[in-house]
């Protein structure tokens, strides 16, 4: 995959918030703030202070927006709904070293909160995919039930389940059941 370490990072992080909402098969599990919390420390979302249910609005209503861009028919669609995402985001380039990780860019803005801040950094992070038109690897699980969307990070784009060991597995025991039966 052509992206760094830290694209993929924001990547998962919009994928995860995306798969938060009912329509991708199951509970919202994003309704409090202690779940937009857990959230933002699974994906080491830094400098932030304390949230809020202004923050947990916030990241709601951003969810919404990435839910479209994923959703989006092709590429040209899903660069008019990130450039509506940049116009609207503070973002301010910087580059950083921490945690271990070797130089790269953060692109919230100082002060940013919880929603700007992914608004600044998964909304660059998809802006990259497509300029590098890596956009296919934007997908949603091929399993019937299920709507999750994830980030194909594998080198010939050959991933098709949300999760290998869930969905994939269940696949490929109703396919074996299947084969049987016939
Ligand atoms: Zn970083
Ligand atoms: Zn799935």
């Amino acid at each position: 995959m052509p992206l760094s370490h830290d694209m993929v990072c924001s990547l998962a992080a919009a994928a995860d918030l995306v798969n938060s909402a009912p329509e991708t098969g199951g509970p919202d599990w994003l309704t409090d703030v202690a779940a937009l919390h857990a959230y933002l420390e699974r994906h080491q979302v830094s400098g932030l202070g304390s949230v809020t249910e202004a923050d947990l609005a916030e990241v709601r209503a951003l969810r919404a927006t990435f839910q479209e861009v994923f959703a989006a028919p092709d590429a040209g669609a899903a660069v008019t709904l990130l450039n509506v995402l940049l116009e609207r985001t503070r973002i301010a380039a910087r580059l950083t070293e921490h945690d271990g990780w070797p130089l790269h860019v953060h692109y919230f803005a100082p002060g940013a909160s919880a929603a700007e801040h992914l608004a600044a950094d998964c909304g660059v992070a998809l802006a990259h995919l497509l300029v590098e038109n890596e956009w296919e690897r934007l997908r949603t699980c091929a399993a019937p039930d299920c709507d999750k969307v994830f980030v194909d990070e594998s080198r010939n784009r050959s991933r098709v389940y949300c999760d290998s060991r869930t969905c994939g597995n269940r696949m490929h025991v109703a396919a074996y059941r299947a084969r049987r039966r016939a």
